[in-house]
């Protein structure tokens, strides 16, 4: 294999798989970056019936163009010449039919057409999308050639009247990258200057250095001129030299000249040319496809670090999002059951560095007790419950008929039950807090979770279950926290009375009796007792300003640490597979992505496992 062969065979085997992917010049929605664009490629171009599909016969010198009038070419033709060995049987093949070697060109003709119909619809509408066609012959060079639609002025019948702006832009789409030589086709009975293949080309390659000028219909040019002036570089220069062509006729087709013929009445064309005679040997399809395939195996030369180092950038970015998308999905029970639970711990990481550190909220936990416990504490009215009128009324209502002798037991221990009760909201409205943040806690931690974000139905299970579980634990907690005040009502701390100054002493000693008891029910004594209570409602408010906390994490906080996902575990264990892989189902369009991620990636290894097996050839 010699170094031309193989680097354009490269090329060529690049350039397939990316028709494959959907990866073409023309497409310009595409969400990959393009190794195509990165490839060197060559485009006929010029305008309808200035004789491209004649051109790309002579060079590969068999006739297998569909014809007709009108605009036949609809599609791109991607035309890929592989020169094999000169022994073995020529044969062609599309890509679209692989393994069936064609030896009838009337029907790549057809396929040709059959196919351009088979995207295009019958209409007269045109696609960007290529048609792969390779010929494997000894009597072609390697080369590949991109045969677009011809240029046009007006719609005909049927097409939209868009058509000549539409051809356009695909031809375009192809021409305007760098890496496109371009192969622009004037007729030479015509004159240069009104060549629509010039003007394109002049526009997307002002400096001209990957234009090839062709000049075909130098026979049919009026007596007594030739096109020495373009052929020779002065009417519209070029970095590379013109090559004129002499192409068959339309009665040499209606006649079915051969195409070896053609190629030698073309050579004796040149030869026997008074006009041309002295550029004999620089001038011809042969001499055509010669030029191009040594400056396209140059080009590619040239632009094989660039392309190696595309091909390494994109390995790594596909690769990069294969590991962002995930696995795909085992198909048994086992595993999934395992993929699930290896999904589940994830997230219970995640929530667990919420509530630890590491990642934020955790701390509106303690936010809860520092602040808003405090705060609600502060704000119950004990000083209406313990007014001086109701002390009085409390008082009494519990003496009954017969008014306390000493002190008011039943009115102290009356007064302090009804302030307790108070206790009951703010010890509730801490349940409820650590229940929210713990919910937006679960909450975020899912979304958090990027192993999960594929499995919608996952989520949404576990974000049931888990709420579930939080529900469960907040009702632990609100009968936990509801004890603690319940336990200090059903038993007052006898010390605290004890240590009371005794009103006894002072009430019941005659000899301060100067006006006799009308202080013993007097407001100073009601006051007394409302401030005594005041102080042991404090003293528990302190107390339950410690314990709520306490039994707020042990009952939610803690628990979610330790089981939150419990019954879901318990749950998962019990499906059958089919219930296991309804969990996994992931999004369609990531299933879709993953598997063109993983096609890609593989075409872009094999083609940086060819370039390394023939870069030793440079
Ligand atoms: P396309 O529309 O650009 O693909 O043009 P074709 O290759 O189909 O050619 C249009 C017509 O011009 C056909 O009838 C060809 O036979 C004819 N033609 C093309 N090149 C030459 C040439 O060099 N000499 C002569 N005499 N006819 C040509
Ligand atoms: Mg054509």
């Amino acid at each position: 294999m010699t170094s031309m062969e193989s680097l354009i065979g490269l090329v060529n085997r690049i350039q397939q798989a990316c028709t494959v992917l959907g990866d073409y010049g023309g497409a310009d929605n595409n969400a990959f970056s393009s190794l195509w664009e990165a490839l060197p490629s060559v485009a006929v171009v010029g305008g309808q019936s200035s004789g491209k599909s004649s051109v790309l016969e002579s060079i590969v010198g068999r006739d297998f163009l569909p014809r007709g009038s009108g605009i036949v070419t609809r599609r791109p033709l991607v035309l890929q010449l592989h020169k094999v060995d000169g022994k073995a049987k020529e044969y062609a093949e599309f890509l679209h039919m692989p393994g069936q070697k064609i030896t009838d060109y009337a029907i790549v003709r057809q396929e040709i057409q059959n196919e351009t119909d088979r995207v295009t619809g019958r209409t007269k509408q045109i696609s960007p999308v290529p048609i792969h066609l390779s010929i494997y012959s000894p009597h072609v060079v390697n080369l590949t050639l991109i045969d677009l639609p011809g240029l046009t002025k007006v719609a005909v019948e049927g097409q939209p009247e868009t058509i000549a702006q539409d051809i356009e832009n695909m031809v375009r789409s192809f021409v305007d990258k760098p890496n496109c030589i371009i192969l622009a086709i004037s007729p030479a009975n015509q004159d240069i200057a009104t060549s629509d293949a010039i003007k394109l080309s002049r526009e997307v390659d002002p400096s001209g250095e990957r234009t090839f000028g062709v000049l075909t219909k130098l026979d049919l040019m009026d007596r007594g001129t030739n096109a020495l002036d373009v052929l020779e570089g002065r009417s519209y220069r070029l970095q590379h030299p013109w090559v004129g062509v002499v192409n068959r006729s339309q009665a040499d087709i209606n006649k079915n000249v051969d195409m070896i013929v053609a190629r030698r009445k073309e050579s004796e064309y040149f030869e026997t040319s008074p006009d041309y005679g002295h550029l004999a040997n620089k001038m011809g399809s042969v001499y055509l496809a010669k030029l191009l395939s040594q400056h396209l195996e140059s080009v590619i030369r040239q632009r094989i670090p660039n392309i190696t180092s595309l091909i390494n950038k994109t390995i790594e970015e596909l690769e990069s999002e294969m590991n962002q998308i995930g696995r795909p999905i085992a198909a048994d029970a086992g595993a999934q059951l395992y993929t699930i639970l290896e999904l589940c711990r994830a997230f219970d990481r995640v929530f667990k560095e919420h509530l630890d550190g590491g990642r934020p909220g955790g701390d509106r936990i303690y936010n809860v007790f520092d602040n808003q416990l405090p705060a609600a504490l502060r704000k119950l009215p004990f000083d209406r419950h313990l007014s001086l009128q109701n002390v009085r009324k409390v008082v009494s209502e519990a003496d009954g008929y017969q008014p306390h002798l000493i002190a008011p037991e039943q009115g102290y221990r009356r007064l302090i039950e009804g302030a307790l009760s108070y206790f009951r909201g703010p010890a509730e409205a801490s349940v409820d807090a650590v229940h929210f943040v713990l919910k937006e806690l679960v909450r975020k931690s899912i979304a958090e979770t990027q192993e999960l974000r594929r499995f919608p139905t996952l989520q949404a299970e576990i974000a049931a279950a888990t709420n579930e579980a939080l529900e469960r634990f907040r009702e632990e907690s609100k009968k936990t926290a509801m004890r603690l005040v319940d336990m200090e009502a059903s038993y007052l701390t006898v010390e605290f009375f004890r240590k009371l100054p005794q009103e006894m002493e002072k009430a019941g000693n005659p000899a301060n009796q100067a006006t006799p008891n009308v202080d013993r029910y007097g407001e100073g004594h009601y006051r007394r007792i409302g401030s005594n209570v005041s102080s042991y409602i404090s003293m528990i408010s302190d107390t339950l300003r410690n314990t709520i906390p306490k039994a707020v994490v042990y009952c939610q906080v803690r628990e979610a640490k330790l089981s939150l996902l419990n019954h879901f575990y318990i749950q998962i264990g019990k499906k059958e597979a089919k219930q296991l892989s309804q969990l996994l189902d992931e999004d369609p369009a990531l299933t879709g992505r993953r598997q063109q991620c993983a096609k890609r990636l593989e075409l872009y290894k094999a083609a940086r496992d060819e370039i390394d097996s023939v870069s030793w050839a440079r």
